[in-house]
């Protein structure tokens, strides 16, 4: 996980630490190698205009500090790259706590999730519900994917296999109205949270949009969470724009971060749209679902202590 970026930031850490410790580099060569770790970062998934913005900031620190010979060239430069992600990352909402509060108002939190075929938004949703079940939270889930065969069967397997109530619908129905059925459902029952699951066709297939518009229009969800796919590299960033842009994204779940060994996407997807990621997929199981966080990030990738 995030295997890549770490490499690469060892490998300049471990570059810039032999020159410096052998004599003094010119401003030339600083922005040489930078250059070499953007591409690096690319590499990694990184998007190119998120790349520039690390490196463009990695250089100012690393020409603003003047770093002396006796230092620990290594640890300067992992703490720089641990503070560049510091202050670029977002820590998202604490979604519990908002869903406590608003059902000790008596209504149910409304989260509406969205995400493309394929990308781990069924399993997603049931890891979710599955956590918030275990702090005590009742969850009732919506299969508002009336499009794809076997979407609603395959929500039900889920939900089963947690036991948390689903409430499915016929295929081929108006999904924005199986949701608002749902939350009447929701409100009669004492529901604290409802989770939407919604059609993931091609996000570039205009019905699906004013679909997911729709939905977002008549529930009015609370929140709306973008499932993405860390191994799709670029699109993951192409994907979060498009997303956004069309239906309006609160936050992210960035799913199979253990088979990515890159690590970029979710970093370029987080820093692209301005939103923060939420919640990491760390598996196939149920319990692999992950609360993020900026320093859990930062662990990943620079280690401890930075
Ligand atoms: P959907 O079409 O987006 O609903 O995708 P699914 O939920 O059916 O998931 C597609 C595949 O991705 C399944 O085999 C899941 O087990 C797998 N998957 C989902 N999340 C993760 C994750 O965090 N890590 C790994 N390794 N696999 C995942």
């Amino acid at each position: 996980m995030f295997g890549k970026i770490k490499e690469k930031l060892s490998r300049l850490a471990e570059k810039l630490s032999t020159l410096i410790e052998t004599r003094e580099i010119s401003e030339k060569e600083l922005a040489d190698i930078l250059e070499e770790f953007k591409l690096d970062l690319i590499e990694s998934d990184v998007a190119y205009d998120v790349a520039e913005r690390i490196t463009e900031l990695l250089k100012q620190k690393l020409v603003g500090s003047r770093i002396p010979r006796t230092e620990n060239v290594q640890v300067i430069v992992r703490k720089a790259f641990a503070d560049i992600l510091r202050s670029m990352l977002m820590d998202p909402p604490n979604i519990s706590w908002e869903i406590r509060r608003k059902c000790e108002k008596g209504e149910p939190y409304i989260l509406m999730v969205m995400g493309v075929n394929g990308v781990g938004k069924t399993t997603s949703i049931a890891k979710l519900a599955s956590y918030l079940k275990e702090q005590g939270i009742s969850v009732l889930l919506v299969a508002a994917d009336t499009f794809r065969a076997g979407a609603q069967e395959q929500l039900v397997k889920h939900a089963e296999a947690i036991g948390v109530p689903v409430i499915r619908a016929k295929y081929g129905s108006d999904p924005a109205a199986v949701a608002f059925d749902a939350i009447q459902h929701a409100k009669k029952r004492k529901y604290c949270v409802i989770i939407i699951d919604t059609a993931g066709r091609m996000h570039t297939d205009q019905d699906l949009m004013a679909e997911l518009k729709k939905i977002s229009r008549v529930v009015k969800p609370d929140f709306k969470l973008l499932v993405i796919d860390a191994l799709t590299g670029n699109d993951a960033v192409e994907q979060a724009r498009v997303f956004n842009e069309q239906v309006g994204v609160d936050g992210f779940f960035l799913t199979k971060t253990d088979a990515d060994a890159k690590g970029g996407s979710g970093i370029s997807v987080s820093l692209t749209t301005g939103k923060p990621i939420v919640f990491v997929g760390t598996g196939q199981r149920y319990s692999d679902i992950v609360m993020f966080s900026k320093e859990w990030l930062i662990e990943k990738i620079v280690g401890s202590n930075a």
